[in-house]
């Protein structure tokens, strides 16, 4: 007799246009697959677990398309910080005190803290592996969440030391092994994509060598472009000189790309992760969502870094929609222009759902499998809350989870047809123990990083800086 689950009486938001929505509606899972979705389905035999779906609203579990997990333990500590005292203070500093147990630690709380939120699917953008030890806990720690996840081998301080023009090659043996040892099918609840440094960060010998790693492992290709400064060196214009634009890159940031540039991204059928909130905050330009879709290009969304913002789906919709929003009545303002007429504004809530669900599963090659509620697919599926003063009256669910909803109305959980969370509680996670061994993590690295005057006097409280490595002995900083 197969394993069945009944989601029951929810407000069903497919995100499948041929599913539609559901103002109250049954989600059936037969052995982790979505069977049916329906205004009611009826179960013969009692071999069911039936789950009240009542006051809560049914979708796919979100898709976060990158991230650098191992920062979770730095939670907030870069909140003031500039994009260079993070790569200074966090990025290339704090990363080489690391042991393989801190990055298991930092990938576990991560992924963990993401999935309670109902990030179901979560891309490590894993750019801290000094060795292949390190590797290993960083996919240890993801496999240990529970969530489905994708490892995007990205090697380590070595290969993100001082860039642009970083001529250090990627740890190819390492991510051969990997794909070997770990990822022979691609049909788990973990895949495996390579997180490259692409044309602005590094030589053009190395940035090819590394788009011809990919293909030789056959897996897909992340990579930053277009943030900041960096950012308008013409990277994708580079990719496309050298023929390696490809539909299974998915293209991080976009910001400061030109024109063409996106265009050439959607001619290539290459797919953009927006990071809305650590873009404001870092100063790499202005999102790119609009501009993308002017090219008809959908993008996904991405947490990136928790070491400033937050780590969940709910306020980085809010701060891409709302920041889409102030450029596009920028613009109208500017150009003289109105809505006067009645006309529709350009961006809704259901493209934010759709970006954080759908578009995310395609940027991770996954869309096949996840992102939707569509029969056959697996059933990755959270419920979130309605029945709670700030959800009431439910009049329009798709605005209420990207205006009003937050990580605390996220109720149910289930990954491929299994409940990770019940009742507002992770099930199948000791949260203590997490929160324990990412402590343990923070303070072993504060310990050793003591008296490194290469990154400044580290303290918390909001009170450190980072300085520039490369002026730190001429301003005469020490410990005593
Ligand atoms: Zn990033």
């Amino acid at each position: 007799m197969a394993d069945r689950v009944l989601l029951r009486g929810g407000y069903v938001l497919s995100m499948d246009p041929s599913v539609g929505d559901l103002p109250s509606g049954d989600v059936l899972i037969e052995d982790g697959r979505i069977a049916a979705v329906a205004p009611s389905i009826e179960v013969d035999g009692g071999d069911v677990e039936i789950i009240d779906a009542t006051g809560r609203i049914v979708l796919p579990g979100f898709v976060d398309t990158h991230r650098h997990t191992w920062q979770a333990p730095w939670r907030n500590i870069a909140s003031d910080w500039s994009l260079f005292h993070y790569l200074w203070g966090m990025h290339t500093g704090l990363s080489k005190y690391y042991r393989p147990e801190d990055t298991y630690n930092g990938n576990l709380l991560g992924t963990a803290e993401a999935l309670d939120s109902g990030i179901t699917t979560l891309l490590d953008w894993s750019h801290n592996l000094k060795t292949p030890d390190h590797t290993d806990g960083a996919i240890a720690g993801l496999r240990d969440s529970g969530a489905r996840t994708v490892f995007a081998h990205g090697g380590g301080a070595p290969q993100w030391a001082n860039v642009p023009g970083n001529a250090v090659p990627h740890p190819v043996d390492d991510a051969r092994r990997v794909r070997a040892q770990y990822f022979n099918s691609d049909d788990g609840l973990m895949t495996m994509a390579l997180a490259i440094r692409g044309p602005q960060f590094t030589t053009e010998a190395v940035a090819a060598a590394d788009f011809a790693l990919a293909a030789e492992l056959d897996v897909d290709v992340t990579v930053h472009v277009g943030d900041g400064e960096l950012g308008k060196t013409r990277p994708i214009e580079w990719l496309k000189d050298n023929d390696l634009l490809s539909d299974r890159t998915t293209y991080v940031h976009c910001c400061t790309l030109g024109d063409d540039e996106l265009k050439l991204i959607a001619d290539s059928g290459g797919k953009a992760s927006v990071a809305a909130d650590v873009e404001l905050q870092m100063g790499h330009g202005w999102p790119a969502t609009g501009r993308l879709l002017k090219v008809g290009v959908r993008p996904s969304l991405s947490i990136d870094v928790c070491t400033s913002t937050g780590g969940n789906m709910f306020g980085l919709m809010r701060t891409a929609l709302g920041t889409q929003r102030g450029l596009d009545n920028a613009h109208l303002e500017a150009t003289g222009g109105t809505l006067a007429n009645g006309e529709p504004i350009p961006l809704t809530a259901r493209d934010m759902l759709e970006f954080a669900t759908i578009e995310g599963a395609r940027a991770c090659g996954l869309d096949h499998k996840v992102g939707s509620l569509t029969p056959g697919k697996d059933a990755d599926v959270i419920l979130v809350k309605t029945d709670v003063l700030e959800m009431s009256p439910l009049n329009n669910p798709l605005g209420a989870l990207v205006y009003n909803a937050h990580p605390g109305l996220v109720d149910t959980i289930l990954v491929a047809g299994r409940v990770v969370k019940r009742d507002g509680r992770l099930t199948q996670l000791d949260t203590d123990k997490i929160r324990a061994g990412a402590q343990q993590t923070r303070d072993h690295v504060l310990e050793q990083a003591h008296d490194d005057d290469l990154i400044g006097d580290i303290t918390l409280g909001g009170t450190w800086t980072p300085v520039n490595p490369a002026t730190a002995h001429a301003h005469g900083h020490s410990h005593a």
